[in-house]
């Protein structure tokens, strides 16, 4: 009988900085991978996990003596955006309230891209315009899902933004019938990959979903690069890249995501933050 200790739930800013990787913003994409934003977004779907603590620490070692004299650009290719030394090792996975909320995110803004109409635009829409559309999906996520807009996504909003009654209501101000057609597809195809990453024990929770993961994230992946591309041209989000690349390779690991997903301790926020007023100046 032994226990295991497993430190979860970090997301990919505390994974960043316990492994000394680049920003979330780098070209660097993935904290499992070596791909660049371009080479994922290229290439959606078939990526492995090769990153560990052990190659970031010398990845490190190589960043800061240089010992082939390389010019800043090229150390950094040669170190893939490794810049400050590893201190704690992180389990290579991903947390799944923050993929979640990280997928929620990017949806939330393609829906208003689609309520724009950004597939037919040439030019750069203004912050009016841009503003008109999110008011406009706002209204209609409060309307008809009873959704308040928040000041930053949380699993809550996520888990209700992303339910098929969520995309119907945002259809409703798609003026296309073809895009309508896309945008169902889109957001179902993710609610079939969804329970894969949620599931305690997907295997036998999902088996189905399980085994049609990758035939949905590829067609996912289609979609996100021909109807979407005004998107994906080039580019892809952190965690897009990763649900859509790592999911089924961590479930076959770990046999779960779910599992050791973050819940918990967004509900400790309460908590966190009643003490945290106990504990400072009253003024
Ligand atoms: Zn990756």
């Amino acid at each position: 009988f032994r226990f295991h200790f497993r430190g979860t739930g970090y997301d990919e800013k505390m994974v960043r900085e316990m492994e000394g990787l680049e920003a979330s913003g780098s070209t660097y994409i993935c904290t499992l991978c070596d791909s660049t934003r371009a080479e994922a977004s290229g290439n959606m779907v078939l990526h492995s996990i090769t990153r560990s603590h052990q190659e970031n620490l010398e990845r490190y070692e190589l960043w800061r003596t240089n010992p082939f004299s390389e010019s800043a650009d090229r150390l950094r290719d040669r170190v893939k955006g490794v810049s400050a030394k590893p201190f704690m090792e992180t389990q290579p996975t991903l947390d799944a309230l923050h993929c979640d909320i990280g997928n929620a995110t990017e949806f939330y803004k393609i829906f208003q891209d689609e309520i724009g109409e950004m597939h037919a635009r040439s030019e750069v829409p203004s912050r009016e315009e841009r503003r008109r559309w999110r008011a406009a999906l706002d209204k209609q996520l409060r309307k008809k899902m009873k959704l308040k807009p928040v000041m930053r996504m949380n699993g809550n909003y996520a888990r209700r933004l992303m339910t098929a009654e969520a995309a119907e209501a945002v259809c409703e101000l798609v003026p296309s019938e073809e895009r309508r057609q896309a945008l169902r597809e889109l957001v179902a195809l993710y609610l079939q990959m969804k329970p894969v990453w949620r599931s305690t024990w997907p295997a036998r929770e999902c088996p189905d979903q399980l085994c049609r993961y990758s035939f949905n994230s590829q067609r996912f992946a289609e979609l996100l690069s021909s109807t979407f591309k005004y998107r994906y041209d080039g580019k892809i989000t952190n965690y897009l890249h990763k649900t859509l690349a790592h999911v089924p390779e961590i479930v076959e690991r770990d046999g779960s995501i779910g599992a050791w997903a973050s819940e918990g301790n967004e509900s400790g926020n309460k908590l966190f933050r009643r003490f945290r007023k106990m504990n400072a100046r009253q003024s």
